[in-house]
């Protein structure tokens, strides 16, 4: 039944001297994990993956040296202890039939040190240090460690080594003139740029022979001015198949790029056609990667002849058992990644340990366990938002009979109003999965159901996840019937003006503000349109793939001003990876950002306030309606009722804390509870 399900996804792959027991690739992520030093920690991460079924994983990215490495510290294979290391890491994933390879990254200029080398002594937009330039014995060295590094991982017990040679990283410096203005052999012409990422395959290949996979990830569409032509893609890709690589993966952008390539609002399968245009043009297979997140989608991608192999990395924190409940029929019982980047990348960039918003065991498998109970206890769950809904579920799982109470006529709380904003569609897969996890794990579910102090009595434990309210930010003519919660807009519940004034700028502050500037189709949902909005264009047409008119978003369906207290910039606070976008999506839509305001009144006219130095520069920001989006504060209404009446109860979610509430903290808090029930 299951070859028929995913008959292109599940199929083995024959490389010769090897085989891959099916199409998926875990795909490199940075965890932090390995710099943590704890192995058995990192083994049982990359384990449980492998037992998982992804037939090969791709570790994060290793430097080659000390001035390659991402940050200073980074990890390497630097000695024999580190060899040691990573063997009990090669030795479980092997145990568990799994195929592994260490990715090979060299930072160039993207290195977060003052020792930084690259082509050219060219800052990047994005590391505050000016690169030094290399001379040749400097590229010599280059060369050599990162070929004693592929030999050290073989010495580590890696099936193999992927080549890190796009997202703008060091490789990838040399093949583009934006960062390569040499005039030496390593510079000036095509044929002369590529020669480094080539020499390096070749000598890599020479070091680890011939049975050993050599993945070269190669940058099919830069997103950068000056970026590659695809003739040139095809070029390099040839030769660098020539110099001894296996397999082609896919790099997509440069991080320096302002065009999201990951991000939720980035349509699934955004840029799998870009390798499509690859395939026919090597030997060896091509993988290609980015926003595929289900096991339809994968399975679309190959049969559609887009690629050879499926790279996903995010959805490997998501479900480390993707490949195994695709497997069994049951793609509906797998968490999905979506796209967040809000437990991973935002942690990775802020220097905290990886994890993941939907499942908190991520990176954290030795620690936070969901072991059978010994003594089944029955559990109330009141809210079913994303906190009590993920407890409840665990709970369940660990074999208590839980009961889940949620006043509304369906499950998801807060994420069903995610779910309404263009860009964050991937929020109805989240919530349909608790519906289906609720289902499977025996949870009995009672929709339209307040809970009450006499109704709880009978429960061993009672978790309170009744999320939150809106705050009331006391403005003189809020009251109004111009006036609007973002409540009642985002349930479509009441017309909205054509020009709004949205008073507060979190989250939902500038999710209200996407919601009413977007009309018709989604662009998540419309590749075209997508690629209209951002500027992608064909990079068989123009270099890099940047459209040549650049971006071309619709007019935006009203006008909007998003207001704050604050005298900052607004959306400073937003994802450390995604808070850009969000700028930037509004700002395309002409959303005025104003920041540093004095609430006074709202009127028929709209929102007066003062801004300035002084706050005494008197303004109106006309508005047919104004939406107030000014945070939130914890309902703990029934949790104080329950206490009053000498219940033991836990409080958890927005229940507990409203300020900077997120689905992860909220679902984090949820499952730690639930772990220890
Ligand atoms: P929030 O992030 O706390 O933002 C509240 C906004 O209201 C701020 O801009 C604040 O700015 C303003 N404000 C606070 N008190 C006010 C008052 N008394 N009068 C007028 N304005 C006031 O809350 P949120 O936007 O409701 O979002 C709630 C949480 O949901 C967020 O923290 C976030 O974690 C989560 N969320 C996340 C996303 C996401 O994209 N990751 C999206 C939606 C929601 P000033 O105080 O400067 O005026
Ligand atoms: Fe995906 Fe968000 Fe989890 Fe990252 S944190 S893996 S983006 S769901």
């Amino acid at each position: 039944m299951t070859a028929t399900l995913y008959p292109h996804l599940l199929a083995p792959l024959d490389l010769g001297f090897t085989a891959l027991k099916n199409r998926v690739v875990m795909g490199s992520m940075h965890t932090g994990l390995e710099e943590t030093k704890d192995w058995p920690r990192v083994a049982e991460f990359y384990a449980e993956r492998a037992r998982g079924g992804a037939a090969l994983i791709v570790t994060g990215g290793m430097a080659p040296n000390r001035e390659g490495g991402v940050f200073p510290g980074a990890a390497g294979l630097f000695t024999d202890q580190d060899i040691a290391n990573h063997r009990v890491v090669t030795d479980a994933v092997h145990a568990a039939d799994g195929k592994m390879a260490m990715q090979i990254l060299h930072a160039g200029r993207y290195a977060y040190s003052p020792d930084c080398v690259a082509p050219s002594p060219i800052k990047s937009p994005i590391s505050p240090f000016p690169p030094k330039e290399l001379d040749e014995a400097g590229i010599e060295k280059q060369i050599a460690d990162i070929v004693t590094a592929a030999a050290r991982a073989r010495e580590a017990g890696y099936d193999g080594v992927e080549i890190m040679g796009s997202e703008g990283y060091f490789l990838n410096q040399f093949i583009v003139k934006h960062t390569n203005t040499r005039t030496d052999r390593w510079g000036g012409s095509y044929e002369n740029r590529i020669r480094l990422p080539i020499e390096v395959v070749r000598r890599v290949r020479e070091a680890v022979g011939p049975d050993f996979i050599v993945i070269f990830r190669l940058s099919m569409i830069d997103l950068v001015p000056e970026g590659s032509t695809f003739d040139e893609v095809v070029q390099l890709a040839q030769a660098v198949e020539a110099a001894g690589a296996t397999i082609i993966n896919t790099g997509i952008g440069w991080h320096e790029a302002r065009v999201p390539t990951i991000a939720t609002s980035v349509p699934r399968r955004g840029f799998a056609w870009v390798t499509g245009k690859l395939m026919g043009k090597v030997g060896v297979p091509v993988i290609t990667s980015n926003r595929i997140n289900t096991p339809d989608v994968a399975e679309d991608v190959l049969a559609t002849g887009c690629a050879d192999m499926v790279s996903m990395a995010r959805p490997f924190l998501a479900d480390a058992h993707f490949v195994s409940k695709a497997e069994e029929g049951r793609a509906d019982e797998i968490a999905p990644c979506i796209a967040c980047n809000q437990a991973c990348l935002d942690h990775t960039f802020s220097g905290k340990l990886t994890s993941c918003l939907v499942n908190p065991r991520a990176c954290h498998e030795t620690e936070l366990r969901y072991a059978p109970t010994r003594a089944p206890k029955s559990v109330a769950v009141v809210g079913g938002g994303a906190a009590g809904a993920m407890t409840a579920v665990i709970a369940a799982q660990r074999g208590h009979r839980v009961t889940l109470f949620e006043a509304a006529d369906r499950i998801g709380g807060q994420l069903n109003m995610a779910r309404e904003i263009p860009g964050k569609e991937e929020f109805h897969g989240l919530v349909d999965w608790l519906v289906k996890m609720l289902e499977v794990s025996g949870v009995e579910v009672r929709l339209g159901q307040a809970a009450t102090v006499a109704g709880l009595a009978g429960f061993d434990e009672v978790v309170i996840a009744t999320g939150v309210r809106p705050r009331d930010p006391g403005i003189p003519g809020q009251d109004g019937p111009n006036v609007l919660s973002y409540i009642d807009v985002l349930a479509g519940k009441a017309p909205v003006g054509e020009t709004v004034a949205i008073i507060g700028a979190g989250g939902i502050g500038f999710d209200v503000a996407e919601y009413l500037v977007h009309e018709g189709e989604s662009p998540t949902e419309n590749l075209t349109l997508w690629q209209r909005e951002w500027g992608v264009g064909d990079p068989a047409v123009t270099r890099g793939g940047l459209a040549p008119e650049g971006p071309r978003p619709e007019a935006p369906a009203r006008q909007v001003s998003l207001l704050q207290r604050k005298n900052e910039r607004l959306g400073k606070r937003l994802g450390k990876t995604t808070g850009w976008i969000h700028r930037a999506a509004l700002r395309m839509k002409q959303v005025e950002m104003i920041g540093g305001v004095q609430y006074d009144r709202i009127d028929a006219e709209g929102v007066h306030v003062r801004t300035g130095e002084t706050g005494d520069e008197v303004r109106v920001i006309a508005a047919d309606t104004i939406v107030l989006c000014a945070g939130q504060v914890p309902d703990r209404s029934l949790a104080d009722a329950l206490e009053a009446a000498g219940r033991k109860v836990h409080v958890i979610g927005g229940a507990d804390v409203a300020a900077e509430l997120d689905a992860k903290r909220a679902i984090d808090q949820g499952a730690r509870l639930a772990a220890s029930l």
